[in-house]
């Protein structure tokens, strides 16, 4: 059920019914020259749109957080980089509401790599409010699973740039050149605007082997395997 579908008395019967939310957290930022700012939003509503009919009579689907942190991609156009201590704390506190609102569960579906280090410690803080917590990364949880239908995976690679092809082909634009760019620098290495030698194109990946099918094979692939995830967070919760 979508948040937004409810009153006051829908909500108030609904949350009698149901303990699980889950609240779609993104970024806007570059995705090479090629795919749409809003990516790491726009792919999380869609595993959203396709998983309420499927689990919508038993998880409560909130409201996007549309900003996130970004570190990597920071120096390049279009990215709205909020501080990492900031971005936790608003999403803390945005779970903790629905807490309040008799919320046991939440699931934290993220759709962007800089917010991971951030909800990592909001997961551990509403668990210690009593919270039973499962934070979703799709790319990174399921990258097994994706790796067959678009094998060099990146930042607006050949999966994400796919995933956003399967929901709008006009949301990205292939005639822009986008090949293949592999990341070299150290992974364990922070330098300032070091983003700007990882990603020069603000991608990595096969971006220019991206298609809506590839898109539609990774959403259909994922869906049993998201709701199994949750199912499993269901057996552990309190
Ligand atoms: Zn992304």
């Amino acid at each position: 059920m979508y948040m937004h579908e409810l009153n006051m008395t829908s909500f108030t019967d609904f949350a009698q019914r149901v303990d699980t939310v889950l609240i779609p957290i993104g970024m806007i930022e570059a995705h090479g020259p090629h795919c749409s700012l809003s990516t790491d939003i726009l792919i999380p509503r869609e595993f959203v749109r396709r998983l309420n009919p499927l689990i919508g009579d038993r998880v409560l689907m909130a409201p996007e957080i549309p900003y996130g942190h970004s570190f990597g991609l920071a120096p390049f156009a279009g990215t709205i980089d909020i501080p990492g201590e900031v971005f936790g704390a608003y999403v803390f506190e945005v779970a903790k509401a629905y807490l309040k609102q008799g919320m046991q569960n939440v699931v934290l579906f993220n759709g962007h790599g800089g917010n991971m280090s951030s909800l990592s410690l909001v997961s551990e803080k509403l668990a210690d409010h009593g919270a039973t917590v499962l934070t979703i990364n799709w790319w990174v949880d399921y990258r097994a699973e994706i790796v067959k239908y678009a094998p060099v995976t990146g930042h607006a690679g050949e999966d994400e740039t796919s995933a956003v092809l399967a929901i709008d082909p006009a949301l990205v634009d292939m005639r822009l050149g986008v090949s293949n760019h592999t990341i070299t620098t150290p992974s364990n290495l922070k330098m300032k605007d070091m983003g700007k030698q990882s990603y020069p194109q603000a991608y990595s990946g096969h971006a220019g082997a991206a298609t809506a099918e590839k898109g539609e094979q990774i959403y259909t692939a994922l869906l049993p395997k998201i709701i199994a995830d949750i199912e499993q967070m269901w057996k552990y919760s309190r």
